[in-house]
Order: C-alpha cells, then structure tokens, then sequence
C-alpha cells in the first residue's frame, strides 16, 4: 500500500498533462480559427483531455489525501508536542534578567545559571520582605523605598 500512493500520483499527473495538453491544443486550434483536418482532429481531443484531466484530477487526489493521512499520522504528534512545548516555555519564561548578563533567570533560582552570579533580590531596608525593583513602597510594611 505503500507504493500505491506515489504510483496513483505519477498516473494521475501523466493522465493530468495529456488532458490539459489535449485541452490546449484544441483551445490554440478554436483561437487560430483553422478549419483545417488536422486541427480539428486536435480540437476533439479535448474531450477525451478533459475525461481523463477529470479522472486523473481524482486519482491524483485520493493519492494526495493517502499520503497525507500517512504523512499527517507520523509527523502530527512530535510537531504538536514541539509546538506545546515552545509555547509552554514561553508563557512560563520569567521576565527576571540577570543584573550582571541579562540572561533569563528562573525565578527561585539563587545563581545565574549563565554566568554564575549570586542573585540578590531587592529587600526592604526595614522588614526585609521581598520587593520590587520599581516599587515605591514596601508592600509589606508600607516604608517608602528610596
Ligand atoms: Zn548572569
Ligand atoms: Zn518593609
């Protein structure tokens, strides 16, 4: 069943090219106005073009779809998985940088895991509790922050 997909395809495309090229040959044959034997000969070929152009267009298509069922089964997991993740991390990415080389800083880490330095967190001068680099006031305690 493998194969079959490919080789629907190539006969779909062949049976495809001969009905359009037939098509094109009587549409060239009508606009040349030539009521000559030989182009109208041509020009009745592209009922029999259109027929398989219909009939290729088909194979050609029930060929694609088989592949890509196949294809979207193999490749569909690992991409959503990829794509899951991506977005995971960059909704979980902390806006915390390094002070020293503006690398990303997990936020309960201790040490920047770039270069190393030991990351200290802003602290109220007079309860101590955690504060924000643009806060104006300790949210703990209410201390103005200078
Ligand atoms: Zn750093
Ligand atoms: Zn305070």
């Amino acid at each position: 069943m493998r194969i079959l997909g490919p080789v629907l395809l190539a006969l779909g495309g062949v049976l495809t090219i001969i009905g359009v090229g037939s098509f094109l040959l009587g549409f060239f044959a009508i606009v040349s106005g030539s009521s000559s034997s030989g182009t109208s000969t041509l020009f009745f070929l592209a009922l029999p073009g259109m027929a398989l152009l219909g009939i290729g267009g088909m194979i050609t298509q029930a060929g694609y779809l088989k592949e890509v069922a196949q294809y979207t089964a193999l490749e569909t997991s690992p991409a959503v998985t990829t794509t899951v993740s991506a977005i995971k991390s960059a909704l979980t990415e902390d806006d915390i940088l390094c002070s020293s080389c503006s690398a990303p800083i997990e936020p309960d880490s201790k040490f920047c895991s770039s270069c190393g330095i030991e990351i200290t967190k802003l602290q109220c001068a007079k309860c101590h509790a955690e504060i924000e680099p643009d806060d104006k006031y300790c949210g703990s305690c209410g201390t103005t922050i200078t």
